[in-house]
Formats: C-alpha cells, sequence, structure tokens
C-alpha cells in the first residue's frame, strides 16, 4: 500500500539548546488543504516547531519533508521558494507605502525582463494585486498608506504580502491576536478562502477561533505532541485537560 501523500511530513524532529530539549522527537503530518492549529501552554515548542519549518532555526536531529524535499538542510530563502511563507509576530509591512504597493513589492520578481515583456508583467502583476486585494478585503483601500489601516487589515495587509508569492504552506502566528470581533469573523472566512489550494499551520491560543477554524489540532507540551485530532477529541482527552488545568 502506497503511503499518503502528506504536504509536509515532520519526523523524529529534535532541537537542543545548551542540552535542553525545546522540540523533542516530534512527528506530525499536515494534508493538502488541510488547516492545522498548533495548540499548547507558553514554552511548549510552538514558535520553535515553526521556526525549524521556515530554517529560522536549524535541527539538532529529525527530518522535515515538504512534498518530499528535506528543508532542515536548506537556506531560509530556499525554503520560501520552495513554497513555504511564514508571517511573524511583529508587522513587516512598509507603513508609509501604499496598500498597492505593499503587495506589489512582495511580488516574486524572477528574472528582469525587457519592453515589452515588461509591460505584460507590471499587467500580470497589476492583476495579482488586484486579486489578492479582493481576498483580503482590501480592494477598496488600495490607494491607502499603510499606517492608516486598522490593526486588523494590517495582519490581512500582511498575510496578502504572503499569498501574492504564492506559497503552497502559510505559517501564521496568532493571526488574530488583538482582531475585533467582525475581524476574528472575517479572518477565519480568509483562511478558508486560502486553503482552496494550499495548506496553513497556526499557533493559536484564543479556543473559540481555533474551534471555528481548525480541521485538527495538535496539542504540543515540552516539546511532544501531547494529543492530537479534531477540536472535539483534544479538548476531551484526559492529558489535555490536565496540562491546561492541572497545574
Ligand atoms: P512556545 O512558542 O510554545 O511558547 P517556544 O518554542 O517559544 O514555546 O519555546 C520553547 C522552549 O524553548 C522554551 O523553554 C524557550 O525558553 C526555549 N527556547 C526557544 N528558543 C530558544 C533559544 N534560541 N535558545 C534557548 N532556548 C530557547
Amino acid at each position: 500500500q502506497m503511503a499518503p501523500d502528506f504536504l509536509l511530513a515532520v519526523e523524529g524532529l529534535t532541537v537542543s539548546f545548551d542540552g535542553f530539549k525545546a522540540v523533542n522527537d516530534l512527528s506530525f503530518y499536515v494534508d493538502e488543504r488541510e488547516i492545522r492549529v498548533i495548540v499548547g501552554p507558553n514554552g511548549a515548542g510552538k514558535t520553535t516547531v515553526l521556526d525549524l519549518i521556515c530554517g529560522k532555526t536549524r535541527a539538532t536531529s529529525g527530518s522535515i519533508k515538504f512534498r518530499g524535499q528535506e528543508l532542515t538542510k536548506m537556506s531560509e530563502s530556499k525554503i520560501v521558494q520552495a513554497g513555504v511563507g511564514r508571517k511573524f509576530q511583529t508587522p513587516s509591512i512598509y507603513d508609509d507605502l501604499t496598500v498597492f504597493e505593499n503587495l506589489e513589492i512582495s511580488y516574486p520578481k524572477g528574472r528582469s525582463v525587457f519592453g515589452a515583456l515588461t509591460f505584460r508583467r507590471d499587467a500580470a502583476v497589476r492583476d495579482r494585486v488586484q486579486e489578492v486585494a479582493e481576498m483580503i478585503f482590501l480592494e477598496n483601500l488600495l490607494d491607502e498608506r499603510a499606517e492608516f489601516l486598522s490593526h486588523g487589515q494590517k495582519q490581512w495587509l500582511e498575510i496578502g504580502m504572503l499569498l501574492i508569492q504564492d506559497p503552497d504552506l502559510l505559517m501564521l502566528d496568532e493571526p488574530v491576536a488583538g482582531m475585533s470581533v467582525s475581524e476574528r469573523k472575517k479572518t477565519a472566512e480568509l483562511l478558508n478562502k486560502i486553503i482552496a489550494n494550499r495548506s496553513i499551520i497556526v499557533i493559536e491560543h484564543d479556543m473559540k477561533f481555533v474551534e471555528d477554524i481548525a480541521h485538527k489540532v495538535t496539542v504540543l507540551h515540552q516539546g511532544k505532541v501531547l494529543s492530537e485530532g479534531s477540536m472535539e477529541r483534544v479538548k476531551n482527552d484526559p492529558k489535555v485537560v490536565e496540562v491546561y488545568l492541572g497545574h
């Protein structure tokens, strides 16, 4: 029988910081078109896992296979090129540029082209900016300077700056932190649009939001998977209840 075709396969992943294993023999698998949410108490290793996948932190051992390509030996920029996009908690939009310009500068450069080709490329970029702006609810604010956007709109713009690079896997760290109720609802809507043709890994603390978006939840504790499955399953898992309420 054939092994299932996962988009991402993390196996036996370990990283030690001065002998402390922040991620400890971790394995998990993400499907195509899946929204996976990683939860867990502070210090569980959630951020470190995303750092390992995007190449910001180097694994001590184990493997990260993305579409069959091994990521653990790849540079951060090669990992981006392979199709992995990561949004950090600190904003990386340019306040003094417009929404349009922020999206435009994020469009992959590719090879330089001249003359008629440049013209064609510009048209393609404009179309793509328009398409992404619609996805992130900013199509009417293309000429607005980013500094005048609401907190939620800035978060969406950042997601748009990743989407314009067309990643196959998007990793988001607490995407709805600080958002209003209606912005949260629209963010859930956005994530569901995004997975039409890609997957998302989200670190999230807001359990209501997790319930709204997660296809599958991975509960991390001390660098390992404590529990995994549907939200319904993990929230009733006695091991999870103990970690969250037991101290
Ligand atoms: P979480 O995101 O689940 O709160 P982290 O991945 O940030 O957890 O951290 C997991 C553990 O690893 C914590 O105990 C943290 O102090 C430690 N850690 C993370 N990064 C480093 C580092 N670069 N050097 C030393 N310890 C680290």
